[in-house]
C-alpha cells in the first residue's frame, strides 16, 4: 500500500475516473474543484419545474463506467438507472424527410428503404464500422497509447495499414453509402468528438459501432445522476472532494510538480493529475513560455464549441423521439464554415433532445423540455463574436427549427436558457471554449491529443477531452483509468 498523496485538479468526468481508479490502486487521493459541484461539462439546470442536462445527454459504452464500481467491489445498478433508447436518434431533413436509427438491422433496413438506400450498404458499412472500432479499441483505447512510437510498437506496421490511413471519415462513408441522407447521417456521427467528417481520419467511422454494437442509454432522471453516483462513490471509497477550490498555481523544482496552490493555500503532493485542459493547464498554472504553448497550439486545436441552448415548453411536440437531428441542407458547407472558416453557420445541423419523451419527470405534464445545440467554432480570441452575435445567431436556430416542423415554437417557450462559447470558457477553464477537448483533423493531428505524462514535469499527469483518446464521456472515463495505469507503471516499474 502506498502512502503517496496524489492531488487531482478537477472534477470532471477525466478528473473523477483518475481519482477512483488511483485511489483503487493505494494511493491517498484528493481533488481540488473550482466549481460548487462535480461533474464538469456532466451538469445540470434545475428550473420552473424543468430539468436539462445542460451537456452531455448521450450515454454510450457503459461498461467503462461499470468498472469503476466493479473494481471496487460495487454495482453501478445501485448508483444509477440505465434505460436503452429506441430509436437511437430520429433525422429530419430540409425536403420533409425523416429516417430512424435502430441497432435492430431489420428495422434498420426498413428505414433504409424508405429513402432507396439498399440496406446491404448499411450492413457493409457497420460492418467496416466494427472492423475500424476493434482494432482501435485493443490498442488506443484499452492500451492507452499515446503517440505515433507506442502505435508502431502496438500495432507493428502491417495492421498499422487497416487503419484506412488514406481517405477521411467523410470518404470513408461515400465509398459505402449512396444516397445524401445516410451519407449526411453517417458523417455527422463526428458530432461526438466535435469535429468534420470531412478533416477526420476514416479511422473514425469507428463512431457508430459504439451505438450500434454497445447501444444508446439515457440514464433515469437525467444525466447528472452518473455525478451523484460517482460522488457517492468517493465518499464510500475514502476521496476528499474540495468544492470552490480554483488551482492558481502548480509549484515545480527541479523538473518535478512539488504541490498546488488553492484559494491561498499550498497543498504538497507526490503526484499532480490535472483535469483541466493541457493548454490552459500549462499556460496558467505553470507559466509556460510562449513558445511551448505555441508549439502546443500548432497540433491542439480545441475542437468545436456549442451555443446550450434549454427550452421549457408548455405543450409537447409529437414529431419529436429523445434525440433528434435537423440536419443542413448543404452539410459539407456547414463543416467548412465551422471547421475552416471559423464563422457561424447559415444554416447549421442541429442536435435536440427531448428527454421528456422518456422521462415523465424532468417536465411538467403535457410539456417539453428541449435542450438544442448546434455546433458552432470555438472563440477567436483576436475577432470575439459577441453575446448580441450568439444571440442572433440562436433566433436563427429557432427559425430554422420552426421551418422544419416546430410551429411556432417561440410562441410556447415558458423558460428559457442561453450557454454561448464564453459561458463554457469560463465554466470549465476549457481551451476557447470547447466542448469536446482537442479537434481531431488527419493533417493537424491524425486524431491524437495530447500524451497522459508532461514532457516536462515528469510526475505531472494529465486526463480528460483534451488528452489520448480524447472528447466524449465514455473516452475521458477511459482515460482516467488509463492514466491510473500509467502513473503505476511509471512509480512502481
Ligand atoms: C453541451 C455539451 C454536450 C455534450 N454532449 C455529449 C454527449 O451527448 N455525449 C458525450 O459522451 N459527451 C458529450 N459532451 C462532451 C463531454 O461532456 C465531455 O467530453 C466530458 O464531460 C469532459 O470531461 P473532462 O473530464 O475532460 O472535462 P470537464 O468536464 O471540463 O472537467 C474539467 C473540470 O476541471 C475543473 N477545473 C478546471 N480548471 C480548474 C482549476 N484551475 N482548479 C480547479 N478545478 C478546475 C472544471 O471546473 C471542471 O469541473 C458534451 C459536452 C457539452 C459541453
Amino acid at each position: 500500500m502506498s502512502e503517496k498523496k496524489i492531488i487531482v485538479i478537477g472534477a470532471g468526468l477525466g478528473g473523477l475516473s483518475a481519482a477512483i481508479s488511483l485511489k483503487q490502486a493505494g494511493y491517498a487521493v484528493e481533488i481540488f474543484e473550482k466549481n460548487e459541484q462535480i461533474g464538469g461539462k456532466l451538469n445540470v439546470l434545475k428550473e420552473c419545474g424543468y430539468t436539462f442536462d445542460l451537456g452531455p445527454s448521450i450515454l454510450t459504452l457503459p461498461h467503462i463506467f461499470e468498472r469503476l464500481f466493479t473494481r471496487s467491489g460495487k454495482r453501478m445498478s445501485d448508483y444509477f438507472t440505465l434505460r436503452a433508447l429506441r430509436p437511437h436518434w430520429r433525422n429530419f431533413f430540409a425536403d420533409g424527410i425523416t429516417l430512424d436509427l435502430y441497432p435492430e438491422p431489420e428495422k434498420m433496413a426498413a428505414e433504409a428503404r424508405k429513402v432507396g438506400e439498399p440496406p446491404e450498404n448499411i450492413e457493409r458499412f457497420l460492418k467496416y464500422s466494427a472492423d475500424l472500432y476493434d482494432l482501435t479499441n485493443e490498442g488506443y483505447f484499452e492500451a492507452g497509447l499515446d503517440n505515433w512510437r507506442d502505435f508502431a510498437r502496438h500495432y507493428g506496421p502491417w495492421k498499422f495499414f487497416k487503419f484506412d490511413l488514406f481517405r477521411s471519415m467523410h470518404q470513408g462513408v461515400n465509398a459505402h453509402l449512396q444516397t445524401q441522407y445516410f451519407r449526411d447521417i453517417f458523417d455527422f456521427f463526428i458530432k461526438y468528438v466535435g469535429s468534420s467528417a470531412y478533416r477526420a481520419p476514416a479511422f473514425m467511422n469507428s463512431l457508430p459501432t459504439i451505438q450500434f454494437r454497445y447501444d444508446l442509454w439515457y440514464v433515469d432522471g437525467g444525466l447528472y445522476n452518473i455525478a451523484r453516483g460517482l460522488d457517492r462513490l468517493l465518499a464510500e471509497i475514502g476521496v476528499p472532494v474540495h468544492l470552490n477550490a480554483e488551482v492558481s498555481e502548480v509549484r515545480r523544482e527541479e523538473g518535478r510538480v512539488t504541490g498546488l496552490v488553492a484559494n491561498g493555500r499550498f497543498h504538497a503532493a507526490d503526484i499532480i493529475v490535472s483535469n483541466m485542459e493541457v493548454i490552459p493547464a500549462y499556460e496558467k498554472l505553470l507559466s509556460a513560455d510562449k513558445k511551448f504553448i505555441a508549439s502546443l497550439e500548432k497540433k491542439l486545436e480545441p475542437a468545436c464549441s456549442g451555443l446550450v441552448l434549454d427550452l421549457g415548453l408548455d405543450c409537447q411536440y409529437q414529431q419529436l423521439a429523445h434525440h433528434n437531428f435537423f440536419f443542413s441542407g448543404h452539410q459539407r458547407e456547414h463543416f467548412k464554415t465551422v471547421f475552416e472558416k471559423h464563422e457561424l453557420p447559415a444554416d447549421p445541423t442541429i442536435y435536440l433532445v427531448a428527454a421528456s419523451k422518456t422521462d415523465g419527470t424532468v417536465a411538467p405534464p403535457g410539456c417539453d423540455c428541449l435542450k438544442i445545440l448546434p455546433h458552432i467554432p470555438y472563440i477567436n480570441d483576436d475577432h470575439p463574436l459577441t453575446r448580441e452575435d450568439y444571440l442572433r445567431f440562436k433566433d436563427r436556430i429557432i427559425d430554422k427549427l420552426e421551418r422544419m416542423g416546430l410551429k411556432n415554437l417561440r410562441q410556447h417557450i415558458v423558460f428559457e436558457h442561453v450557454l454561448t462559447p464564453p459561458d463554457i470558457r469560463e465554466k470549465y477553464n476549457s481551451n476557447k471554449g470547447s466542448i469536446y477537448g482537442v479537434v481531431s483533423d488527419r493533417w493537424k493531428n491524425l486524431a491524437f491529443k495530447a500524451p497522459k505524462q508532461s514532457t516536462l514535469y515528469q510526475n505531472l499527469f494529465f486526463v480528460g477531452g483534451s488528452v489520448n483518446p480524447g472528447g466524449g464521456m465514455p473516452m475521458v472515463v477511459l482515460c482516467g483509468q488509463n492514466v491510473a495505469k500509467k502513473i503505476v507503471a511509471w512509480d512502481k516499474p
